[in-house]
């Protein structure tokens, strides 16, 4: 089996952040990105607190950004989803898809998913109010204006998922 200095499970933000720090490190990295790549700023419009963006950046464009710093560096990538891990022996055992994989270190950054409560007023109240963003700060649209910025809700109007334009600071 192929041995990892660092098997790193999810590619998120924190995902890519990491493999970009452990292939810098010199360490042997695989980073088992799953089968959704990118992680929850994959369905997110405008993040307006991401330092170094000072008029926002789309989710999809920064992780899109992630995606290409990391591979800069060289990790080896494999887009499956890990379905059983084993941690009683050194090395540890990963395994996604058909295939097995051992690492040193497992850096586990499967991130989360939002629970709907699946009720009628949710549905109503998404994106005024009802949010499925934890770094939120139940910015309810038409009450968030930064400077220079269009109004939260256009996102919406525009066809972007529900929540978009809940942004936070
Ligand atoms: C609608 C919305 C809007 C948001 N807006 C903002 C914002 O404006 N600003 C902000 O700071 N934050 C925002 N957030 C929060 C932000 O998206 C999260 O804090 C961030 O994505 C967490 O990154 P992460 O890498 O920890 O996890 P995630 O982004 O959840 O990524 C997890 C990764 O792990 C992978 N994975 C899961 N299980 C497995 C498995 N078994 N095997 C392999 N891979 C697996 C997934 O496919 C995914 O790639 C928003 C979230 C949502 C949902």
């Amino acid at each position: 089996m192929n041995l990892h200095d660092v098997i790193i499970i999810g590619s998120g933000s924190a995902g890519y952040t990491a493999a970009i720090y452990s292939c810098r490190a010199g360490r042997k990295t695989l980073l088992l990105a799953g089968s959704i790549p990118g992680g929850q700023l994959m369905i997110t419009s405008d993040v307006e607190n991401f330092p170094g963006f000072p008029q926002s950046i789309l989710g999809p464009e920064l992780m899109e950004n992630l995606r290409k710093q990391a591979e800069r560096f060289g990790p080896e990538i494999i887009y499956d989803d890990v379905s059983k891990v084993d941690f009683s022996s050194q090395p540890f055992t990963v395994t996604a898809g058909m295939h097995s994989y051992q690492g040193r270190t497992v850096i586990i950054a499967t991130g989360a998913n939002a629970k709907w409560l699946e009720i009628p007023s949710e549905a109503k109240f998404k994106g005024k109010g009802v949010s499925s963003c934890a770094n939120g700060r139940g910015v309810v649209s038409g009450e968030y204006h930064p400077e220079g910025h269009d109004h939260p809700s256009e996102g919406q109007a525009a066809g972007q998922p529900d929540h978009a334009g809940q942004s936070d600071e």
